[in-house]
């Protein structure tokens, strides 16, 4: 699959989620397999003579790995999975997380040791043994599976793929978050496909 057909598949994956105006743009990189940055406006976009709902952003496509890798049908999965988080504006999300753990940490990193000791204590107490920063991260995770898995009506492709996202060792971490410099699992590849099936309620 080619960057313009990536280009098209995502274009259709908006309009089937009933986005108005698109302004995603596919770009190829190689430092990873695929991500996303984008927004979603409800309202504003009107005022600049855009149709809401609208997206922008880009999704970024490792597009040799893909090809090398994967089937059509399971890189469709990724890009749907890539635009359900612009989709749900999850990057807004993280920056507020990401922006509350620096403020929370102080200007010259002084209360370092202490908000790292207070995510020690999520892991102990909390939801899932993760401070909220990662249970978002999961969330946001779970939730645009599931979105991929509604937009591509195929749920093989998408646990063969997110298999191959684990070298086929589902107990490695899916995503990861940091702890004294250390990176912890958010999840495992078999947790988030467990995920995946039961939101599908294919048990
Ligand atoms: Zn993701």
């Amino acid at each position: 699959m080619d960057l313009i057909q990536m280009q098209n598949l995502v274009n259709h994956i908006f309009s089937r989620l009933g986005i108005k105006t698109s302004l995603v743009f596919v770009k190829p990189t190689n430092s990873t397999i695929a991500a996303a940055a984008g927004i979603k406006l409800n309202e504003v976009v009107s005022i600049f003579g855009l149709s809401p709902p609208a997206v922008g952003g880009f999704v970024y496509v490792n597009i040799k790995f893909l090809n090398k890798f994967f089937t059509d049908s399971e890189i469709y999965f990724i890009l749907a999975h890539e635009c359900s988080h612009i989709f749900h504006n999850h990057l807004v999300n993280k920056f507020f997380w990401n922006m509350l753990e620096t403020t929370l940490k102080g200007e010259k990193n002084e209360n370092y040791e202490l908000v790292e000791i207070i995510k020690f204590g999520f892991v102990l107490l909390g939801k899932n043994h993760l401070p909220p920063n990662a249970e978002n991260l999961r969330e946001q995770e779970y939730e645009s599976d599931k979105t991929a898995v509604q937009i591509t009506g195929d749920l093989n492709s998408s646990i063969s793929c997110l298999s191959k996202l684990s070298n086929n060792d589902q107990n490695l971490p899916s995503h990861t978050w940091e702890l004294f410099n250390n990176q912890v699992p958010a999840m495992s590849m078999k947790q988030r496909i467990e995920a995946l099936r039961t939101s599908m309620n294919f048990v």
